[in-house]
C-alpha cells in the first residue's frame, strides 16, 4: 500500500525537488498547497535549524498525522561567529530580501581575512506514531564579496563551494543540486526510507 508523505512547506521548488528525489520510493508525496487547507505560517523562532525544522514538521503532523518532513537551512560564516546562521532569511530585516541580505554580508566581511563558510540543512521527519528523527546535510565553501551568477536564490551569488571556482549561482541548479547541503540531507532521507522498506 502507498504511504502518504506530507512536506511541511509551501515552497513549490522544494516540493518539486523532494518529489523528484523520493520518486522511486513507495510514497505519495504532497506539499501543503495540495491539501486545500489553510495552514498559515508557523513561527520559526527556535535558536537552531534542527529546532525550527522540528517545529514546522510537528505542527503539521499534529493536524494531519502520517509521515511529515520539514527542512530549515542557513549559511554559517566562521569569522562572523556563525552568522547569519539560523537568521539567514531575515539577516538584513523582516522583509526577507535576498539583495539586502547579500549586501549586509558583503559589508560585514569586507575587512575579514577568513571568508570560509558552510551551508547547513536540518531535515525533520515525523513518523505516523509521532516519533521524530533529524537528518543534516552540510556544504563547505567560502564567500566572495563580489557577487557572481544569475541562477539560484538567497546567498547563491556569494557562495563558492569547496573545490570549485564558481559560485552556486554560476553553477546552476543541476550542478548545485548534486553537492548542496539540501541535496546531502535528502540523500540521507532516501537511505532512511530505503532501510525501512
Ligand atoms: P530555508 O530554510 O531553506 O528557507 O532557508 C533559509 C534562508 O537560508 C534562505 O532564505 C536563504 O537566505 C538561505 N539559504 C538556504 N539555502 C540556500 C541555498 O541553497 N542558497 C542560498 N541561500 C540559501
Amino acid at each position: 500500500m502507498e504511504k502518504i508523505l506530507t512536506l511541511a512547506t509551501k515552497n513549490s521548488n522544494k516540493v518539486r525537488e523532494i518529489k523528484d528525489i523520493l520518486g522511486g520510493l513507495n510514497f505519495v508525496v504532497r506539499g501543503l498547497d495540495e491539501l486545500g487547507d489553510n495552514f498559515g505560517n508557523v513561527s520559526e523562532d527556535a535558536e537552531t535549524l534542527e529546532g525550527n525544522a522540528i517545529i514546522k514538521a510537528w505542527s503539521v503532523w499534529k493536524r494531519i498525522g502520517g509521515w511529515v518532513i520539514a527542512d530549515d537551512s542557513g549559511l554559517f560564516v566562521n569569522s562572523l561567529d556563525g552568522m547569519p546562521g539560523v537568521h539567514s532569511a531575515r539577516y538584513a530585516g523582516e522583509e526577507q530580501n535576498d539583495k539586502a541580505n547579500n549586501k549586509k554580508l558583503i559589508d560585514e566581511l569586507e575587512n575579514k581575512d577568513d571568508k570560509s563558510a558552510f551551508f547547513m540543512t536540518a531535515l525533520a521527519i515525523v513518523n505516523p506514531k509521532g516519533g521524530i528523527r533529524v537528518l543534516t546535510g552540510k556544504c563547505e565553501g567560502s564567500i566572495t564579496t563580489i557577487p557572481r551568477g544569475e541562477d539560484g536564490f538567497g546567498y547563491d551569488p556569494l557562495f563558492i563551494p569547496q573545490d570549485y571556482q564558481k559560485t552556486f549561482a554560476q553553477l546552476g541548479d543541476e550542478e548545485k543540486n548534486k553537492i548542496s547541503h539540501r541535496a546531502r540531507a535528502l540523500e540521507k532521507l532516501v537511505e532512511f526510507f530505503l532501510e525501512r522498506e
